[in-house]
């Protein structure tokens, strides 16, 4: 069995250092979101999360407060401090997302798509050419994921 921390590529922590986050995988995708929910789940004007596969990422001693606000949707936040850990939706199936701003990596990871820009704070104004979805990005996140678990898929073949 491999050695977990060597395998370990994120790292991460919550602001009162109660909760720590490992992940063994790069982040699937990287996505800014700017709805309301991600906003007040955050207080940030807008929120960024890292999509992972669910089996590759580990929170110690465990995922903290889970809170659901809304059917389908489950936030979580370290049960000391509160900082916002996650995102789970039933829509989007074996993914967790991340919030960004609590993983170490957070200068490396830079979004690739903004979600609900219909949303968005109208004096925030984000200078970049990234990809804007009015509403959901449902269908990059999942094609993310798809495509991602086809290049893993092929690699473990080659490994072979
Ligand atoms: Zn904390
Ligand atoms: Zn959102």
């Amino acid at each position: 069995m491999a050695d977990e921390a060597a395998s370990t590529v994120i790292t991460g922590r919550c602001y009162c250092g109660a909760t720590k986050i490992s992940a063994t995988q790069v982040p699937q995708t990287i996505a800014y979101c700017h709805c309301t929910d991600c906003r007040r789940v955050t207080g940030a004007p807008v929120a960024a999360f890292a999509a992972f596969d669910e089996t590759a990422v580990t929170f110690s001693p465990d995922e903290g407060r889970k809170v659901v606000a809304n059917p389908g949707v489950m936030r979580t936040f370290c049960a000391i401090c509160g900082s916002p850990l996650a995102g789970r939706y039933e829509y989007l199936p074996g993914q967790v997302y991340v919030a960004v701003g609590v993983l170490d990596q957070a200068n490396e990871l830079a979004p690739q798509l903004h979600a609900h820009d219909s949303q968005r704070l109208q004096w925030l104004h984000i200078d970049d050419d990234l990809e804007r979805f009015p509403n959901t990005s449902r269908s990059r996140l999942t094609d993310a994921a798809a495509s991602l678990g086809k290049r893993s898929r092929k690699a473990s073949r080659n490994r072979a």
